[in-house]
């Protein structure tokens, strides 16, 4: 079967079948995964490590994580031996805070296009293959996401973008999280429930929109699953 001819057949099957389907026509090196150490981004790692150890693992290095964010990042990188690709901006936080302010509170698209998705744009040159943990019931924004996309950057570069993780609910997350003994991120025993960059991250009001507590709610995505156009 080839994933890229039939996606509504990938659609039918569970996680770990789509993984092992994906890299059956994939050269590994090809393959990357875009991981914020959340509680999917854990579980698709632990799924792909098994086939693939030294599979890239891009973490957007904003320079706003949390301290408990980067903790957790440097401790899983030692305990699983994980290759990890720190994405960084051009620009230090005190550099663009010296020259542009403080654009998280003033223009937040713009700090997330300079320190997210500029740098994703670039780390993802060198790929075919996109693993993500997004899930459908994350947000509006994400509910009619496919497990395989075929997705253009803004170089005219296509890679497919896979999300083994779509169609799973929270509870799902957690039940594995806790049947393979996973670790994860303290704050979401706070209550956080989308855990990106500190000044942007709340506890959600809205516990059916688990992203309601990013950006104050005023947007749901920071523009890396949105910046490159659906190639179908
Ligand atoms: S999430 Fe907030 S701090 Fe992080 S890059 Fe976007 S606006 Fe900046």
């Amino acid at each position: 079967m080839l994933v890229r001819t039939n996606p509504e057949i990938v659609e039918s099957l569970d996680a770990e079948s789509v993984i092992v389907t994906v890299l059956a026509e994939s050269e590994a090196s090809t393959v990357c995964l875009t991981c914020s150490f959340q509680a999917e981004d854990m579980i698709v790692l632990d799924l792909l490590r098994k086939r693939l150890p030294q599979v890239p693992v891009l973490f957007l290095e904003t320079g706003y994580h949390f301290s408990e964010t980067y903790q957790f990042r440097d401790r899983m990188t030692a305990e699983w031996g994980l290759n990890l690709v720190n994405a960084l901006p051009k620009k230090t936080v005190q550099q663009q805070e010296s020259e542009l302010g403080i654009l998280y509170r003033e223009d937040p698209a713009k700090c997330c296009q300079l320190r997210k998705v500029e740098p994703l744009m670039a780390s993802l040159e060198p790929f075919e293959i996109w693993f993500t943990g997004l899930r459908r019931e994350q947000s509006p924004t994400r509910k009619n996401l496919k497990k395989i996309e075929q997705h253009r950057l803004p170089s005219g570069k296509t890679l497919l973008k896979v999300s083994p993780l779509a169609d799973w609910t929270w509870v799902q997350v957690w039940e594995y999280t806790g049947k393979r003994g996973l670790s994860y991120l303290p704050q979401y025993d706070q209550g956080y429930a989308s855990i990106g960059c500190e000044p942007c991250t709340a506890i959600p009001d809205d516990p059916a929109n688990p992203r309601s507590g990013r950006w104050s709610g005023k947007k749901l995505e920071c523009g890396i699953h949105t910046f490159s156009e659906k190639a179908e």
